[in-house]
């Protein structure tokens, strides 16, 4: 198999066009046999309902080269899962789990040619996602939908080494009690969107979001979510019925207690403790865990001990346990790593 001609060590995330990707349809209350097509675009009525009232759902993985050369998926059975659950939560179909996984592995193998080679530090992005097809005027759901996964190599999130990052407590909130932060649904991006450029434009990288009804526990930023470190090395991670269900954020949870021996703690984490931790990191499919140096809550800053430089000592053994698993370096837990070929 001959690779793309790309400079995979200094690609970024951004959406580079392949050469295959998966669409099903959901038409008189079935879903067709799907099929790849070299068709990237998708033409849809003017009335469709992803249009009018945003009926539409998402997931993001990763496939990538291990250190013995196969091409693997990290749990993309928690993607199929969780993308489930957003979907009846916004009352679509679900496309069934094993169709899922399925489709992951066609769209990897067909575009084999864009998978970066094991040593890079690029992967192949997955993006599979699922929409409301007809039109829509009144509100209600959509009857049919689509369902794709597209893929785009994007480079390594980390050139150049981790730099911490300087957040913000967000004065806008990105989930309402009861609503629809636990699902990946594009409109939690879409509210999220203003406060980021806003954040960015006063120097921060990332919003800290409190939770919607007290403001007084952490809940996550906009596309990660939040682990702490204890200064007598204890992982803590908020519990929070309106934050996104990280697949990252649960591996590494598992990679704490089993692989380092720590104690793990999912609770709900008031701001007010935030100052004495030792170590804070955001953790996501894009970076795994990005470190966090400051947090500043209207003007009072929290410098983290770990400081501006590094990633703190457990974060960093976290990320090299969990990078190391998903590369094969490391034994993984079963049923972790899905070999495509
Ligand atoms: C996708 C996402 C995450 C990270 O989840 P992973 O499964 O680890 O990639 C965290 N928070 C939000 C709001 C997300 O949409």
């Amino acid at each position: 198999m001959e690779k793309k001609n790309i400079d995979w060590s200094n690609l970024g995330f951004g959406y580079v066009q392949t050469d295959y990707r998966y669409v099903s349809n959901f038409t008189g209350g079935a879903w067709d046999e799907g099929v790849l097509t070299q068709d990237a675009n998708i033409v849809l009525n003017e009335c469709a309902g992803v249009l009018q009232y945003a009926q539409t759902v998402f997931e993001g993985l990763k496939a990538y080269t291990t250190e013995d050369g196969h091409i693997v998926t990290f749990r993309p059975d928690l993607n199929a899962e969780r993308m489930m659950d957003s979907a009846a939560r916004l009352e679509m179909p679900v496309f069934p789990k094993e169709r899922f996984l399925d489709a992951v592995n066609q769209v990897v193998a067909a575009n084999e040619a864009y998978v970066p080679p094991y040593g890079s530090g690029a992967t192949l992005y997955l993006r599979p996602y699922m929409f409301g097809m007809n039109s829509v005027i009144g509100v209600k759901p959509a009857d049919d939908y689509q369902f794709r996964i597209f893929c785009t190599p994007v480079g390594p999130y980390f050139k150049g080494g981790a730099k911490p990052l300087t957040i913000r407590v967000s004065d806008f909130d990105r989930a309402a009690p009861n609503g629809t932060g636990h699902i990946k649904a594009g409109l939690n991006y879409a509210m999220s969107l203003h406060a980021i450029v806003s954040a960015h434009q006063e120097g921060y990288d990332e919003n800290m979001y409190l939770d919607p009804k007290t403001r007084t526990k952490v809940e996550e930023t906009g596309g990660a979510n939040f682990l702490f470190v204890t200064r007598d090395n204890k992982v803590v991670t908020p519990k929070s019925g309106s934050i996104l269900p990280s697949i990252t954020r649960r591996s590494l949870v598992q990679v704490a207690q089993e692989y380092l021996g720590l104690e793990v703690e999912e609770r709900e984490v008031l701001f007010e403790e935030v100052q004495d931790f030792a170590e804070c990191g955001l953790c996501g499919t894009a970076a795994v865990i990005s470190p966090v140096g400051k947090i500043v809550d209207h003007g009072r800053e929290i410098c983290m001990p770990s400081g501006m430089t590094e990633m703190g000592p457990i974060t960093r053994k976290l990320y090299d346990t969990l990078t190391g698993i998903q590369m094969g370096r490391i034994q993984a837990p079963e049923g972790w790593i899905h070999v495509i070929k």
